[in-house]
């Protein structure tokens, strides 16, 4: 058997199209379980029927990844670019996604919603079993499709990215510089770092800040590049090949920049933006505390104010490269009458650089390292506060009760790259959400598979052939 499907994108559109039909079918089966007897969904309903709407939001997700999926491949037919990997990888893509609607979504390991869950009749299932859903469920991303891509991979293991990614001129060349320099700067020294539990050396901060990492998506006005969040992306996704933490620096300054662009007072935006596009301010974002992590609405750290400054109480946990920064998007409850997230307020809370003999040299703040087994290179901490006192200029926007909306609108717009280096799930690229880590994965598996006379699994790991490492992360 082939491992392309014939008449592949139309039988994708057409899939897209049943895959259109289920969301719909599942909307409404949700509004069914969360509307009130005024027709208008019921928050306390939503509460009742959680997984139902979780649910909901990943089959959004998934039908939205497919709709990307296929503008990518179209557009690339268009450009004559449409090779067998790209094929490949849009298939494999629908065929598992499809399989997922079908069968049920994994949203964690223990927590599997399936159509019934969200409503789904067996007439909208048995609707959605289109022939070309078949086809790509059955066909679409088994061993045959999968073990081809790993041939293609092994065998041109030189080449940057995971096929083409349909980017334009400017952005391949953006991809181009930070592939190198991640090759050169980042990779041969990362497993030393690794090993060490070191913080990423300041030489390489600077260099990120000369090369305008920190800026990348700032608008010029402000001092920054302008440039897209698929610009940010890319950038993130060749810098965490090197190294995740390198990558990952780019996130703080993100959130911070994001924060202080759509909330930020004017003297904050002109005080703050230059120092973190210039990389003299190191932010990090503090927001968990122990006990509360999804749920920041309800977090419990105080801020009192007292003449020009906040008094801030309280513990947080789990915070990125904490002793280092030099400010902190600091969450916190400035209205203890309000529980719920209309009592918090977001802070550009300044703090002295902390070394690893004195991590936090701050009146009023203490911490501790969290020691990790992955994601070094910044350290994570655990902070308590005790009358740290912030300057009340530096409450974001001037105006108490708003710093939850303000966080949501940040990841509204998407300022979190670390959502898409680490969690990225969708296969194919930066334009439909990268996968840095299962990409950077499944290359180095295809490199090790390849490596002369492995066998694995029974799989003759040979040139041609991937192995199952590989066809596993492939998997994944
Ligand atoms: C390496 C690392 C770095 C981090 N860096 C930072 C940082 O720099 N700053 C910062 O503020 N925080 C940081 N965090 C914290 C991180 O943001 C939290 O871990 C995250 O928000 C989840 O919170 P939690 O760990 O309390 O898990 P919980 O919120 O308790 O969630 C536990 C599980 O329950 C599920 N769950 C939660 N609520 C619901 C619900 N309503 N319905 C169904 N399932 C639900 C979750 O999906 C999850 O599977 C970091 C964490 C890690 C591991």
């Amino acid at each position: 058997m082939m491992a392309v499907l014939t008449d592949l994108v139309p039988r994708c559109a057409g899939a897209l199209n049943a895959s259109e039909a289920y969301y719909d079918a599942a909307r409404r089966g949700v509004r069914n379980m969360v509307d009130g007897p005024d027709n208008r969904v019921d928050a306390k309903l939503v509460n009742r029927h959680q997984h139902a709407a979780h649910g909901l939001a990943w089959v959004a997700t998934y039908v939205e990844a497919l709709r990307q999926m296929l503008r990518w491949a179209q557009d690339l037919e268009q450009g004559g670019k449409f090779g067998e990997l790209e094929q490949l990888t849009l298939q494999i893509a629908f065929g598992e996604y499809l399989a997922q609607l079908a069968g049920g979504i994994a949203m964690s390991q223990v927590e599997i919603v399936r159509p019934h869950d969200l409503g789904v009749s067996d007439d909208d299932l048995h609707a959605f079993w289109t022939g070309d859903v078949s086809q790509l469920i059955r066909h679409g991303s088994g061993d045959t499709a999968r073990l081809r891509v790993v041939e293609i991979l092994a065998a041109d293991a030189a080449s940057i990215g995971f096929g083409e990614a349909g980017l334009d001129e400017d952005l391949v060349m953006i991809r181009d510089q930070f592939h190198r320099y991640a090759d050169e700067r980042v990779k041969p020294a990362a497993h030393e770092w690794h090993l060490k539990d070191d913080f990423i050396p300041m030489e390489i901060i600077q260099e990120l800040a000369e090369l305008g990492v920190f800026g990348l998506s700032i608008p010029e006005e402000h001092g920054g590049l302008g440039l897209s969040k698929v610009a940010m992306c890319v950038v993130t996704e060749e810098l965490s090949r090197g190294y995740i933490g390198v990558g990952s620096l780019g996130t703080r300054t993100e959130i911070a920049g994001e924060l202080i662009i759509s909330a930020g007072t004017d003297d904050q935006k002109e005080r703050i933006l230059p120092g973190i596009i210039s990389g003299e301010i190191i932010p990090t974002a503090v927001f968990t505390e122990p006990g509360t992590g999804s749920d920041l609405g309800s977090l419990k750290t105080r801020a009192v104010k007292d003449g020009d400054v906040y008094r801030v109480t309280g513990n947080k946990t789990w915070i990125t490269h904490a002793a280092r920064a030099d400010i902190m998007t600091l969450l916190v409850r400035t209205n203890p009458d309000e529980r719920g997230y209309r009592g918090l307020s977001m802070f550009l809370a300044e703090k002295p650089r902390g070394t690893d003999d004195n991590p936090f040299p701050a009146k009023g703040m203490s911490g501790g390292e969290i020691p990790v087994l992955g994601y070094r290179g910044m350290k994570e901490y655990e902070l308590g506060f005790d009358g740290f006192e912030v300057e009340a200029r530096n409450l974001l926007g001037g105006e108490e009760g708003n710093g939850f909306k303000q966080l949501m609108a940040t990841f509204r717009i998407g300022a979190h790259p670390d959502r898409r280096t680490c969690r990225g799930r969708c296969p194919g690229g930066t334009g439909t959400g990268s996968a840095t880590m299962p990409r950077s994965a499944s290359s180095l598996a295809a490199r090790w598979c390849s490596s002369p006379g492995r066998q694995q699994v029974g799989l003759d790991g040979g040139r041609n052939h991937g192995g199952a490492p590989a066809l596993l992360v492939l998997r994944a």
